[in-house]
């Protein structure tokens, strides 16, 4: 198991490191955020432990520019203790767990543990469909190079689809899913939210994605309308 430590506190840095060399790892240390970059993408590490905050690229750019190039090495990322957003925004980077400053060892080492049974495997925090493209962090999406603009009713509607892509939703599905309990109860609101959805990522780039299932609901073509 090779791991690789992101830290530029040197005393932090060093202590994480030993650690993990008593726990039987091969572990490496990179200071900055380039350093990790260049480290990371050189080597395929079992696991990397990622500091939030490092001079120059933060921990959240590196985690993204890494999933971004295709490394899919798994991400422990550590936050700065009450940062929710750091913790938020560390999951929609494509890290696959945080944990808070102060941390027990004792805790690193068995997320580390979980994380490396499961191993690196291909988890896009992008979702692709044809030419559809949607990122649930920024909230944007596109219809090839086009970014669209969504209400966020639309936006959920669309992720529905796109995490199902080509499978038949029901309205009943497709409510659940992008709708929270104050939805208004009418039978049509997802039939209306469609056609507005048709009106922006289909019909002004002349494709039909959306097929409507008589009888049932909806489906997001698989080829997203090509
Ligand atoms: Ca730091």
């Amino acid at each position: 198991m090779r791991a690789l430590v992101v830290e530029d506190e040197v005393k932090m840095a060093a202590l994480i490191r030993r650690g993990l060399v008593e726990e039987g790892y091969a572990a490496d240390v990179a200071r900055t955020g380039e350093e990790a970059l260049w480290m990371a993408r050189a080597t395929p590490y079992d696991a990397i432990v990622l500091d939030v905050m490092l001079p120059g690229r933060n921990g959240l750019e590196v985690c993204r520019s890494l999933r971004e190039s295709g490394v899919w090495s798994p991400i422990l990322m550590l936050t700065a203790r009450d940062g929710v957003e750091d913790k938020v925004s560390g999951l929609d980077s494509g890290a696959d767990d945080y944990l808070s400053k102060p941390f027990s060892f004792a805790e690193l080492l068995a997320r580390l543990r979980a994380l490396t049974r499961r191993g690196p495997s291909e988890r896009p925090a992008v979702l692709e469909v044809g030419t559809l493209r949607l990122d649930p962090a920024t909230r944007q999406a596109w219809r090839g190079e086009a970014e669209v603009e969504l209400s966020a009713k639309e936006f959920a509607l669309l992720e529905t689809f796109m995490r199902n892509a080509g499978d038949v939703l029901t309205r009943l599905d497709l409510l659940e899913h992008a709708w929270d309990y104050g939805y208004e109860n009418r039978s049509n609101v997802v039939d209306v939210y469609v056609r507005y959805l048709r009106a922006k990522i289909d019909r002004p780039f002349g494709v039909d994605s959306i097929e409507t299932v008589r009888g049932v609901g909806y489906r997001l073509r698989r080829d997203g309308g090509g």
